[in-house]
């Protein structure tokens, strides 16, 4: 923990708070990290001091939290959570608390969501407080919710995806009586909204285990919740393959996406050419989007060495934003069964249409300037014409004036 380059600064956080007679520990995340010997992103501060007591001791604090007890404590640039030990009331719909109470340590560990996730740690006195079993759990290597497993699920459905995300970046298994609560409620999770669902999958994709992850969503029956109308257990199963060949190679997190989505939508049998609900409200990057539309429009009818002659193909891989676009490829060539040689000789033709300075696929040539000085009215046609002039450009390398008559005539 102390290698962290933050120790120092949540340490002095810890101590003003002790000194001014209030009790201060270092809580959840952090503690975990620290025990399995990992550096914590962050550290998150519990107190018994008010909101109010907090801001009074500290110079710079922000109060984006204070109504459910959370102050940002500014230390050297970098914002600390410190947060009131609460207990939380009830749940009315899954998805948040309605209300927040006060109370101690040992309340404020029990609302916690998982046992290894519910440890406290005195930096001061040097001790681990652990009121749930967390020290074991962690050591059994075990994700097990605080408390009844149904009745933490039905507080907040978002700790069902939790389990499997931090069993995917821990390594650990998930507690039986835990993994048959998530099978039991798993339909809830569609009540989620957008933001957390793709939150979540975003973490678990970037996780260590992130392909035993999806195996995870599959048997504990989230993955067919998520996916909607478009999960089959098939088609799934070539996600699950790209990604874990893909996570041993890829860091990029659009990549990662475009492999469970390339596996879900290019192979379903059941896909209704709409994407699932959720996705489309998300806040997903526009490169993450252009990906699922991109295995809609071609689905399973053209192969992948048809797509690579294809504009569209190009500027979709270009929308990916990434540099690992070639690697991603080759994980679908490889799953795909396309010859090596083929798929060299197609990406050459891609590859002729970068830009070296840039990496980036070659820009279009014709601007809307140029056809509206050749008469072109501004309105949807232009953009038609650009579209196809971009794409003729792509495919026949051409120069402006080519591709302006191309157009035009
Ligand atoms: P990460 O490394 O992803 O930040 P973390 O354990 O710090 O992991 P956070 O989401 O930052 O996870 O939450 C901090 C702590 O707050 C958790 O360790 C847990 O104790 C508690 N917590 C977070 N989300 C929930 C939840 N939905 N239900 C109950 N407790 C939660
Ligand atoms: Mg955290």
């Amino acid at each position: 923990m102390k290698r962290s380059k933050h120790w120092n600064s949540a340490l002095k956080i810890t101590q003003k708070l002790q000194k001014a007679g209030f009790k201060a520990l270092f809580a959840g995340g952090c503690v975990r990290d620290g025990l399995l010997g990992k550096v914590p992103g962050d550290f998150d501060i519990a107190t018994s001091a008010r909101p109010e007591q907090v801001e009074g001791l500290f110079e710079k604090t922000l109060a984006v939290g204070k109504s459910f007890g959370v102050i940002v404590v500014l230390e050297q640039g970098v914002q600390f959570e410190v947060a009131t030990f609460r207990g939380e009331g009830s749940y009315s719909d899954g998805r948040r608390p309605s209300e927040v109470h006060y109370t101690d340590a040992k309340q404020d560990a029990s609302r916690r969501d998982f046992t290894v996730n519910g440890m406290f740690f005195d930096p001061i006195g040097e001790r681990l407080i652990d009121y749930v079993g967390g020290e074991a759990d962690l050591k059994a290597r075990v994700i097990r919710t605080i408390g009844n497993a149904s009745a933490r699920f039905s507080e907040d459905y978002l700790r069902m995806l939790r389990a499997v995300r931090f069993s995917a970046q821990l390594g650990f298994s998930i507690d039986v009586l835990t993994a048959s609560a998530i099978k039991a409620g798993a339909k809830n999770i569609d009540a989620l909204s957008a933001e957390r669902k793709t939150s979540e999958l975003g973490k678990l994709l970037s996780a260590t285990w992130s392909a035993t992850g999806l195996q995870l969503l599959q048997t504990l029956g989230l993955a067919e919740v998520l996916f909607e109308d478009w999960y089959d257990s098939a088609s799934f199963a070539k996600s699950m393959r790209l990604v874990r060949s893909a996570s041993a190679r890829l860091t990029d997190l659009n990549l990662l996406w475009a492999c469970l989505f390339w596996g879900v939508v290019s192979t379903s049998t059941k896909g209704s050419g709409e994407v699932p609900g959720w996705l489309k409200k998300s806040k997903f990057s526009n490169a993450s989007l252009e990906a699922i539309k991109l295995a809609l429009l071609l689905s399973e009818q053209v192969s992948l060495s048809e797509k690579l002659r294809l504009p569209y193909f190009w500027i979709w891989l270009d929308a990916l934003e990434s540099d690992q676009t070639v690697q991603f490829l080759d994980v679908v060539r490889t799953d795909e069964g396309v010859p090596e040689p083929e798929f060299e000789s197609l990406m050459s033709e891609f590859i002729a249409r970068v830009d070296k300075a840039t990496g980036r696929l070659q820009k279009p040539i014709l601007k809307g300037s140029d056809l509206i000085s050749e008469g072109v009215p501004a309105g949807p046609k232009l953009g038609e014409l650009l579209d196809q002039a971009y794409h003729y450009q792509l495919m026949h390398l051409e120069t402006k004036k080519a591709a302006l008559l191309r157009v035009l005539l």
